[in-house]
């Protein structure tokens, strides 16, 4: 329903220059992000039900199972949750702006920015996106990471695709294949119930 006329101009310390509404309450995100990155010409922040379904479960999207999102904005991760409206939800922001360009805001939504409108948008639609992807494989059960080998030539290729973003990435960020399996162990039943055998031990010769 709304139209340009509903639109509210602010400075960037929120004062209100024109428009006969008020600023939205969320202002204060949008400054934040505007403050912290000048490179930012955009805000766009919104509810999609599959990025908020992954957002409300507290669970990031950073697993390197889609080269398009390796290569646009290398992992998606969840702010803690911050009362809308209000400094704490700044505050859980805070520190994700500076490296990232979609970030979930737990038991609340999305924001992504760019460098204009549509760049912004089309993360959100980007991020919105790769959610439903991310949930059908887990409605399969399944997931193929790729490599951090494949994860670095993505990386290269960034400048190829013309690609401007700040996003970074690090050992976890995306997951890769390589990253998850060396998290991964394997025991045998023996060496479980040892270590099980051991922790009891433990425990008893402490009473
Ligand atoms: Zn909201």
């Amino acid at each position: 329903m709304m139209t340009p006329d509903d639109l509210v101009i602010t400075d960037l310390q929120g004062r209100k220059l024109s428009g006969r509404r008020n600023p939205s309450s969320e202002l204060g995100m949008h400054l934040l992000i505007y403050s912290r990155r000048p490179d930012i010409n955009a805000v766009c922040h919104a509810h999609p039900p599959a990025a908020t379904g992954y957002a409300a479960a507290g669970v990031p999207l950073n697993k390197a199972i889609l080269c398009e999102l390796v290569l646009s904005l290398g992992c998606i991760p969840v702010a803690r949750y911050g009362t809308p409206g209000t400094t704490e939800l700044t505050e859980a922001l805070e520190p994700l702006v500076q490296s990232y360009e979609a970030i979930l805001m737990a038991n609340h939504g999305v924001v992504c920015y760019g460098q204009d409108l549509l760049s912004a948008f089309f993360r959100m639609e980007t991020t919105e996106h790769f959610a439903r992807v991310s949930l059908v494989t887990e409605l399969i059960g399944k997931q193929v990471l790729l490599s951090s080998g494949d994860v670095e030539k993505l990386l290269a290729a960034r400048a190829r695709y013309g690609v401007q973003t700040a996003s970074s990435i690090g050992p976890d960020c995306p997951v890769t294949a390589d990253g998850a399996d060396a998290e991964r162990i394997t025991l045998t039943r023996r060496e479980l119930e040892a270590l099980v055998d051991e922790a009891v031990q433990k425990e008893r010769s402490r009473r």
